[in-house]
């Protein structure tokens, strides 16, 4: 028998947006409702982690997801609650 331990926390549990760095592997977290995927630098190393070219698809889609989020989050009177689902891992 599999036992799968799932975290399926709700829109509104989020607490941050974590941004890892795969060049120092330093962390960067924003609030779900305020940050601005344009001016992502790495604050350790000062690569660039997301530039207009050649990542415009994955800026657009960070640009999206902030989006989705402070409408999600500010919306309370929906008919459902939105939750994501994870594999909890223990380590
Ligand atoms: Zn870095």
């Amino acid at each position: 028998m599999t036992i799968h331990n799932r975290f399926c926390p709700e829109v509104s549990d989020i607490v941050a947006v974590q941004i890892e760095c795969t060049h120092c592997h330093a962390t960067i977290s924003y609030p779900p409702d305020g940050w601005n995927p344009i001016t992502l630098k790495c604050p350790n190393c000062a690569v660039t982690l997301v530039t207009p070219m050649p990542q415009a698809k994955e800026l657009m889609a960070l640009a999206e997801l902030s989006s989705a989020l402070k409408t999600l989050r500010s919306s309370s009177d929906l008919p459902f609650k939105l939750r994501l689902e994870f594999d909890r891992q223990d380590r």
